[in-house]
């Protein structure tokens, strides 16, 4: 028999990893701002215009990236974020998987525009499908501007299946809620077909929520606080008597990264038990701050999962830390201790 096994090109690998990386418009949003917030960026700017259908483009004002950096970027499995698989045990960046900008390139058309500081002239390089420009330069601010165009251009049946540019922009406006929370002391812009959704100057947890979520959340917020050898714990939950019938604000934050866990929402809910109306459910921005050694994130692409050594013990720890606090409140309504 003849062999038949053949590596594949790298663009329909990269395509093939793409569908996991990027499901809609907003995961493009979540890497992009992502590796904004990376780049150790004190401004952000995320500019969407057809609910990131027709363009998502992300500008900041972080470390940029030389001409190789730039090239190397949109290759598969590069990164400047992690060295050796030891690192992946000692994260402290967003991203460290290297393949969000080749996911993305290879299921969109994209322009990356970035001056580091030292450098008088940025440099732009261009990519559609196959097509790869040269880099030119090009006079820009220091930092790094992404632009995404055209995405699932290839992918027929992955544009089609998108929702309305209402849900779609809705997904979007969930990403960056995770993100902007998560780092309260950025300063983010959000425009939607050129009118500002969110302008959020760099603030406090608290400030940062309020301008997130509104002026009245201010009088709803309970802050917790605890310190342990296993966590760390930050942040704040609704009091009882602001709780909704929706789930929509109910953020974990493990180590600044936005995280969904089922085990710990339960440690939340179950703490609120007998205080809350029926069928309402308890708001919280909770903080967990562990030791990266005892964490696994790498479990999806996405890294909104994340495995915990210690699960029982975070579990007791945050069930009993967020009944404190509301005991507390009902004795202390004026307790505040701002992040
Ligand atoms: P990862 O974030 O996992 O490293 P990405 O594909 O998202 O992988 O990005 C690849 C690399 O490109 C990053 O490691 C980083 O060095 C560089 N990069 C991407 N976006 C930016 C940015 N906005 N500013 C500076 N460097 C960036
Ligand atoms: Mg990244």
């Amino acid at each position: 028999m003849a062999d038949i096994i053949q590596l594949l090109p790298d663009h329909v690998a990269n395509q093939i990893a793409a569908g996991e990386v990027v499901q809609r418009p907003a995961s493009v949003v979540k890497e992009l701002v992502e590796n904004a917030v990376d780049a150790g960026s004190t401004v952000i700017q995320l500019i969407i215009k057809g609910a990131g259908k027709t363009l998502i483009q992300v500008v900041d004002n972080g470390k940029g990236m030389s001409e190789r950096d730039m090239l190397l970027s949109v290759q598969r499995h590069a990164t400047s974020k992690i060295r050796t698989a030891e690192d992946l045990f000692q994260l402290h960046t967003k991203g460290f998987r290297g393949e969000a900008l080749a996911s993305i390139a290879a299921i969109a058309h994209l322009e990356i525009s970035t001056r580091e500081e030292d450098n008088e002239v940025g440099i732009q390089l261009k990519i559609e499908g196959s097509t790869i420009n040269d880099p030119k330069p090009i006079a820009c601010e220091k930092g790094t501007s992404i632009a995404v165009k055209n995405l699932f251009f290839n992918i027929p049946a992955r544009r089609n299946f998108l929702k309305s540019d209402t849900v779609e922009l809705r997904h979007i406006i969930d990403e960056f809620h995770r993100i902007a929370l998560a780092h309260p002391d950025i300063h983010f812009d959000f425009f939607h077909n050129n009118s500002e959704l969110f302008k959020l100057p760099p603030s406090n947890l608290r400030q940062r929520i309020v301008n997130v979520f509104g002026g009245k959340t201010n009088e709803k917020l309970v802050p917790i606080k605890e310190d342990t050898d296993v966590v760390k714990i930050n942040g704040f939950i609704s009091k009882p008597a602001f709780t909704k019938k929706t789930r929509g604000q109910q953020f974990f934050f493990v180590n600044n990264r936005f995280v969904k866990n089922s085990y710990l929402h339960h440690a939340v809910s179950s703490a609120f038990e007998g205080l809350l109306k029926p069928g309402h459910h308890p708001g919280y921005f909770i903080f967990l701050e562990v030791d990266p050694s005892s964490i696994d994130i790498n479990i999806h692409p996405t890294k909104t999962e994340v495995k915990f050594d210690e699960d029982q013990a975070m579990y007791a720890i945050l069930r009993s830390t967020v009944k404190h606090s509301l005991g507390q409140f009902n004795v202390a309504p004026v307790l505040d201790f701002d992040r």
